[in-house]
């Protein structure tokens, strides 16, 4: 099962996409004096840019372009590495190695994000950048990033794909660092199917961008070949179905993050009497997605007797979003001289190890998360999935 935007998904999308279907022309560029152009992939960088309040943001074919693009954006060469946490969806991975750079791994910490304490043990000569993964939509301690990478000259790619509609201190996740990368897939706070956005303050960066994703084009073409071509691109192009339903999409996210936030406060104060476990460090506890309610129990013994009595499974389970499930990187880096196993993060086992991820909007066992609540609960249903858990503790 998905996350909330599928769970919410009614007239509005297909209407949209059917706008789109009757005038029958699905291409992001065109004559803006044809009116079968709808300009909807140009109206949706434009209404994430002011929801984001941003200058830029581009539309992709997903999160997993998106962070090329971002990655080719900021200018990295080949062997230059870039931190990444050792808890992210393997993407954040395979985007780094694809484009030529050096992942290096970093512990996370009770926030399941990247634990900023580790990072500066991780910087080498080498290290250009820093990738913090806003995990399971629970922003990272970016303050104490940003201090880090202003220190060390570092630049800051923020992977929002499980994040879009989270802040921190006020800004949305994204504009914090110097680009950040969302993805549109069917497991994230909104989807359209497949679908990336990226955003950043900064022209350069945009332009970069936009040429990765378009054939080195420059931006605002409208079919014609615009200007001369310094950048190599590939196609990673977002069309106009996709985009019609992302807008539909974008106009629910609000009510989608503010529910998810009123049944899990709901659904924590039920648990919070039983014993054994602490809720997760939320950086900026008003403003995370609550796609997830992740709880750390005290110890190994109890995560796995409670997950096993409610057919789940501790984090540590949850293949490709945990370094040592992951034997492709694995073996990448081997072949580059960074061998890891199981062990080589041990304060990032320990705590997946004692964790416990209960979906609250987004139900998707890949992520350890095919036990919970969702958006469209009842108050009896998360009175009953609250007592399950209590129960669960107890036995
Ligand atoms: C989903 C996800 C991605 C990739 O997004 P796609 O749209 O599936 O390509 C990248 N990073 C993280 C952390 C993700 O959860």
């Amino acid at each position: 099962m998905p996350g909330p935007g599928a769970y919410w998904f009614g007239k509005e999308e297909i209407e949209a996409a059917m706008e789109v279907l009757h005038a029958g022309y699905l291409f992001r560029y065109g004559n803006e004096n044809d009116q079968k152009f709808l300009h909807k992939v140009f109206d949706l960088e434009k209404e994430f840019a002011r929801y984001c309040d941003i200058n830029f943001a581009l539309a992709t074919s997903s999160g997993t372009s998106s962070l090329v693009a971002s990655l080719l954006a900021l200018g990295l060469n080949p062997g230059d590495e870039i931190i990444v946490p050792a808890y992210t969806f393997v993407a954040s991975y395979s985007s780094v190695i694809f484009v030529g750079l050096v992942p290096v791994l970093a512990e996370i910490d009770e926030s399941l994000t990247l634990d900023p304490e580790d990072i500066e043990y991780r910087i080498t000569p080498r290290t250009k950048a820093i990738m913090p993964v806003h995990m399971l939509g629970n922003p990272c301690d970016m303050d104490r990033i940003m201090a880090i990478a202003r220190k060390h000259n570092l630049l800051v790619l923020e992977d929002c794909c499980q994040a879009a509609g989270a802040s921190y201190n006020g800004k949305k996740v994204g504009t914090i660092g110097d680009i950040g990368a969302f993805s549109l897939n069917i497991f994230k706070t909104i989807n359209s199917g497949d679908g990336g956005l990226i955003v950043t303050n900064d022209q350069a960066l945009y332009e970069i961008a936009f040429a990765v994703h378009d054939q080195g084009h420059k931006p605002l073409r409208f079919g014609v070949e615009v200007g001369s071509r310094n950048v190599l691109g590939l196609n990673f192009r977002m069309n106009e179905i996709t985009a019609a339903v992302g807008l539909a999409q974008l106009r629910k996210i609000d009510k989608i993050v503010a529910t998810l936030h009123e049944k899990r406060d709901k659904f924590k104060n039920l648990i919070s009497s039983a014993a054994g476990f602490q809720f997760r460090i939320l950086n900026d506890p008003q403003a995370d997605c609550a796609t997830l309610c992740t709880v750390i129990f005290d110890t190994k013994e109890q995560a796995a007797k409670v997950t096993r009595a409610l057919g789940s499974k501790t984090v540590d389970q949850s293949g490709w979003h945990v370094y040592a499930n992951m034997e492709h990187v694995l073996n990448h880096l081997k072949k580059v001289g960074q061998p890891h196993k199981k062990g080589s993060y041990p304060k990032t086992d320990d705590i997946l190890s004692r964790s416990m991820n209960i979906s609250i909007g987004v139900v998707d066992g890949g992520l350890g998360a095919g036990w919970g609540i969702n958006i469209n609960s009842t108050n009896a249903e998360i009175e009953t999935a609250a007592s399950q858990f209590i129960d669960a503790c107890n036995s």
